[in-house]
């Protein structure tokens, strides 16, 4: 099997670019965002605190997470819910860039994420595919870009559909990068033999046919 692991920080297009690519190569887009998003979800709605480890790990032995794939489109459910259009909002991201923190949460989403990979040519996007979850990838990418240009495009994403400012989605994105690349267990961080690319000055399509021309030469 095919396994491309694309890594970075938030809002740098990895879910739009991965998902494109994917489509294009015919392989199936796995966003493991999605899973640490469910498990913030289910803590949140259960009433905990997502900072509160404990009683985060406690819950985990009642949570069932689970992926499906509809058309090759990635839908996650917890014990049986489909939660998938629940786990957009700022608070959720928040809560998952807490969660995703305590290693049992790791540890509990590991195997999920690595059976897909052993099944099916896929590209999976996260913070420590390369570096944790896909050591042995074929493809490892690093995308990027400066953090005001990461609030720009998730601002243009979401404008119409939250009532979130500009400020607010950049001061989330620093937050968020700061949790993710200074925490104890798979910070995020470059894979030595992954592939930098900065999409600051990029457009989606020239990223995308960058990273296809990359997978079709593997
Ligand atoms: O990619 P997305 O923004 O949906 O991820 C939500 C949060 O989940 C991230 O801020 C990060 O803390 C966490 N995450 C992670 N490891 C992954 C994917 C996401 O820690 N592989």
């Amino acid at each position: 099997m095919i396994n491309v692991a694309i890594d970075g920080p938030a809002g740098a297009g990895k879910s739009s670019i991965a998902a494109a690519v994917a489509g294009k190569v015919g392989y199936i887009y796995v966003d493991t965002g999605a899973l640490y998003r469910a498990v913030a979800y289910s803590v949140i709605k259960n009433g905990t605190d997502p900072s509160d480890s404990e009683k985060v790990i406690s819950l985990l032995s009642k949570l069932q997470v689970e992926l499906k794939f509809v058309d090759k489109c990635q839908r996650v459910f917890v014990n049986d819910e489909d939660v998938s259009d629940m786990i957009r909002t700022p608070e959720v991201s928040m809560g998952a860039s807490v969660v995703s923190a305590i290693g049992e949460v790791r540890n509990f989403l590991f195997e999920l994420q690595k059976k897909i990979a052993r099944e099916n040519n896929v590209i999976m996007d996260g913070r420590d595919i390369g570096t944790v979850v896909l050591p042995d990838a074929q493809l490892k990418i690093f995308l990027t870009a400066s953090p005001q240009e990461r609030a720009r495009r998730r601002y243009e994403e979401i404008k119409d559909k939250q009532d979130v400012s500009f400020d607010e989605i950049l001061i989330d994105i620093i937050k968020r990068d700061e949790n993710d690349m200074n925490r104890a267990v798979s910070p995020l961080r470059q894979a030595k033999d992954a592939v930098l690319v900065d999409t600051t000055e990029m457009s989606i399509e020239e990223v995308i046919s960058c990273i296809e021309s990359m997978i079709r030469k593997l």
